[in-house]
């Protein structure tokens, strides 16, 4: 029987300790091997410790394989450049990570490869940017700031029906909440920075996908050298063991939170996928198995000061990260939005009252408590 994903995130992947018999995965520091009996070397994504937590990634993510890179950016690109050559299009998603925009739009021209930013839920939008070169599609549900959810189904159709290689950015799901590989999805991509390290110490990326994809991937990737070394390999396969707790703890609690934003006089706004008022929380709740997420953003009434507001916070501190164990926000306008043209943002709903909540696992009593003070006291 196929087991459960608590049980994967402790106890897919690792490695036997043999020798002592110790009950956890050993850290192997070495990068050079004996080349009559090993062709190791971390560049090429081969050796224990990157082997170890990949596995337990592709596993969570029901995926034939899997691949790491140093950070979720360079997941990003090493993914991107390792499929496109000169005069091949992409299809991407109108609301994107900030530093996935900035890698399309700095990088992508420079070797000929076009672009179009697309309303990918918007079928007729969709169908149009079709070109014969587009060879990729690529979307990020929820999406950041503002928690848009893209049809993965949809997609996946739309992407198998035009033989396009399909690739989301699942990093605010993660592969508790959602397995897009299920859903027809051919990749999918972490910044394993947020969620699957969980305590806002250590930079990752990984892609999951099939055996080929990951092949053709890790046969670029190792050119481009963003590789993760064995000591960081084992410190997020260390993490991945309370993966399941965490985020389930997190879905929890943002729920929580984020009823009790709806119904505050203070706040203008909330965007959550798992509120009933959410534009798509229908979709939601057929592809987002395990939960809505922990993040939850929201936009102050206009008569609040959002800064002051962040300030008279006790217990959540004002980061630019997300997904840790402890609660952060942060002013996508001030961080990851700042650079934009300002007519285009605030059309986009990105205003300077909106925050973005990463809800960490402490007591939800606690941080509605801090939330309330802060809200009330602020008029
Ligand atoms: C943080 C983030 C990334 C980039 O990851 P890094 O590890 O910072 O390189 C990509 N996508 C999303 C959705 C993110 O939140």
């Amino acid at each position: 029987m196929s087991k459960k994903l608590s049980t994967k995130c402790v106890h897919s992947g690792g490695i036997k300790d043999e020798k002592f018999f110790g009950n956890i995965t050993p850290i192997y520091p070495s990068i050079t091997y004996n080349y009559l009996k090993s062709d190791s070397y971390p560049r090429y994504f081969n050796t224990p410790n990157q082997l170890a937590v990949s596995k337990k990634i592709a596993d969570l993510e029901g995926a034939e394989d899997a691949v790491l890179f140093g950070s979720g950016l360079a997941a990003v690109a090493n993914s991107m450049f390792s499929i496109l050559k000169s005069g091949d299009h992409v299809i991407l998603q109108k609301s994107l990570y900030g530093g996935t925009i900035n890698l399309v739009d700095n990088e992508f021209k420079k070797f000929n490869i076009n672009y179009d930013y697309v309303d990918v839920n918007n079928d007729q939008a969709l169908q149009k940017s079709l070109k014969n070169k587009t060879k990729i599609i690529y979307i990020e549900s929820p999406s950041n700031p503002l928690l848009t959810i893209t049809d993965l189904k949809k997609i996946s159709e739309f992407s198998k029906k035009n033989n396009l290689i399909s690739l989301i950015d699942n990093t605010f799901s993660s592969p508790i909440n959602q397995n897009p590989l299920n859903m027809g999805i051919d990749l999918v991509i972490h910044s394993a920075t947020k969620y699957l390290a969980g305590h806002s110490d250590l930079l990752a990326g990984a892609v999951c996908g099939s055996t080929k994809l990951i092949s053709k991937i890790k046969k670029s990737g190792l050119n481009f050298g963003s590789n993760i070394s064995e000591y960081i390999s084992w410190l997020l396969e260390r993490s991945i063991k309370t993966l399941s707790v965490r985020v389930l703890k997190q879905n929890e609690n943002a729920m929580k939170i984020a009823d009790f934003l709806v119904n505050h006089r203070a706040v203008n706004k909330v965007y959550y996928p798992g509120l009933k008022n959410h534009e798509k929380h229908e979709i939601a709740l057929q592809q987002m198995t395990g939960g809505f997420g922990g993040m939850v953003t929201f936009e102050l009434n206009s008569n609040m000061n959002s800064d002051r507001f962040v300030e008279n916070l006790q217990i959540i501190q004002p980061t630019m990260s997300l997904a840790g164990v402890e609660s952060t926000i942060t002013s996508p306008t001030q961080t990851s939005h700042k650079k934009m043209d300002i007519n285009l943002r605030e059309e986009l709903g990105i205003t300077k009252n909106l925050l973005r909540l990463s809800v960490g696992i402490e007591d939800s009593d606690d941080l509605i408590h801090d939330l309330s003070e802060s809200l009330n006291g602020n008029k």
